[in-house]
C-alpha cells in the first residue's frame, strides 16, 4: 500500500540487552533506519526491506519489547482476500453488547459519539481486534461479535496497547526534547486560549524553563477541561512533543492532565440585600446598590469577596477513546497494571 515502508526482522536465540533498548528507544523517541540496520548487524539478525523499509525499525524493537513490565492482550481477526478494501461487516449491535458484557475489555465503543472502535478504518486486513486484560476475556468477546462476512484467521496477541509505554516522567521542563513523548509537572504559567478550530493552548512552566500545552479538538474530553484551567493551577501533563514551528516553542499533544492543584477564582461580588436576601444590583458607577425585589437601596453597601467554585477536579482526565493513541492507557485500565509474563498460556489462541 502507498505510505508503507514494509519490514521484517529474524533473530534465533537470546534477545541481546541493546536491542531490549532499541526497544525501548523506539517507543520514546524517534529512531532512524540506519540505527535499526547498524544495531541488526551488530547481532547477527537478518533483515528485509521493502521501498524504504523502515518497517525494519519497528520489526527490530518488537524483538526487543519483551512486555515485562504492563501488557494487555488483542485478538484480531482478518479479513479474506477478496474482501479487503470492501466495507466491514461487523453488526454494530453486537459490539454494543459484547462492550457492556466484557468489562475487562476496553475501547470498544466511543462513549462521547457512539462510533465503534474494533475495526479499523483503513484499506488494511484486519476485520477487527478486541483489546482486554487477558487472553480469556478477549476470546470471550470475540464470540459474541454478530459478522457477516468470513474471517481468514484470527490469533491473540500480548501488546503493550493500552500501557502508557511511550511516556517517560522527566522531572524539568528543560528536559523536554521534540518527539519524545513525557511526563512533566509544572504551573499553568499563559491562560487557556482556544484557537482556530477549537483547538486549546496554554503554557505551563517550572524553574527550568516554560512549554506550551495543547488540546487538540478531537480530544473533546480534553479540550473542554483545558479551557478552563488558569493561571496558578498545578498539574502533570502526559503527552507526545511537537518541534518548535513558526516561532512557536516546544508543544506538549496533550493526551492526559492530571490536576494536582486548582488556583483560587477570586471575584468581587454584590452583596445580599440586608432586608430580603436577594443578591443587589448596582446602579451604576458610584451610584449604589438597588434591591431589585424590595427597592432597598444603599450607598454604604461594598462588594463581596467571593472564591468562585472551579468547574474542573483534582484528577486526572484523560482523551476520549476515539482519539487516545494505540499506548495510551485509558481509564478504565488503572489499578489493572501486569508485571512479568503471564504463568500459563490460553488454549486455541489462534486459528486456524
Ligand atoms: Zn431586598
Amino acid at each position: 500500500y502507498d505510505g508503507t515502508d514494509p519490514g521484517i526482522v529474524f533473530l534465533t536465540d537470546e534477545v541481546p540487552k541493546e536491542v531490549l533498548d532499541f526497544a525501548t528507544k523506539a517507543k520514546q523517541s524517534v529512531l532512524k533506519i540506519e540505527e535499526a540496520l547498524k544495531l541488526a548487524k551488530e547481532v547477527n539478525a537478518e533483515v528485509l526491506g521493502f521501498k524504504r523499509g523502515r518497517g525494519i525499525i519497528g520489526g527490530l524493537a518488537a524483538i526487543g519489547e519483551d512486555l515485562s513490565g504492563d501488557h494487555t492482550f488483542e485478538i484480531i481477526s482478518y479479513r479474506t482476500v477478496e474482501n479487503r478494501n470492501k466495507p466491514r461487516h461487523v453488526q454494530i449491535s453486537s459490539v454494543k453488547m459484547m462492550d457492556k458484557s466484557a468489562p475487562l475489555t476496553f475501547n470498544n465503543v466511543d462513549p462521547e459519539t457512539g462510533r465503534i472502535l474494533i475495526t479499523p478504518r483503513g484499506p488494511d486486513p484486519i476485520l477487527f481486534g478486541i483489546r482486554g486484560e487477558t487472553p480469556e476475556t478477549v476470546k470471550n468477546a470475540f464470540e459474541l461479535i454478530r459478522i457477516d462476512e468470513p474471517i481468514e484467521r484470527w490469533m491473540i496477541f500480548r501488546t503493550n496497547q493500552g500501557t502508557d509505554a511511550h511516556l517517560q516522567k522527566i522531572s524539568a521542563i528543560a528536559d523536554i526534547r521534540a518527539y519524545n513523548p513525557v511526563i512533566v509537572k509544572g504551573v499553568v504559567s499563559k491562560d487557556p486560549k482556544t484557537i482556530k478550530g477549537g483547538h486549546v493552548i496554554f503554557s505551563i512552566m517550572d524553574k527550568t524553563g516554560e512549554v506550551d500545552c495543547a488540546a487538540y479538538e478531537p480530544t473533546v474530553t480534553l479540550s473542554k477541561m483545558a479551557r478552563r484551567l488558569m493561571k496558578g493551577d498545578i498539574l502533570k501533563v502526559f503527552g507526545g512533543v511537537r518541534p518548535p514551528f513558526e516561532e512557536k516553542q516546544l508543544t506538549i499533544n496533550l493526551e492526559k492532565i492530571r490536576v494536582i492543584e486548582l488556583a483560587s477564582r477570586i471575584l468581587l461580588a454584590n452583596p445580599n440585600c440586608p432586608k430580603c436576601g436577594k443578591r443587589m444590583k448596582s446602579m451604576g458607577k458610584n451610584q449604589g446598590l438597588r434591591c431589585d425585589r424590595c427597592s432597598f437601596r444603599s450607598s454604604q453597601l461594598n462588594k463581596i469577596v467571593v472564591i468562585e467554585e472551579r468547574e474542573i477536579e483534582k484528577r486526572l482526565y484523560i482523551t476520549s477513546p476515539r482519539s487516545q493513541r494505540h499506548l495510551t492507557k485509558p481509564h478504565c485500565r488503572y489499578g489493572k497494571e501486569k508485571i512479568g509474563f503471564p504463568k500459563t498460556l490460553i488454549n486455541n489462541w489462534h486459528f486456524p
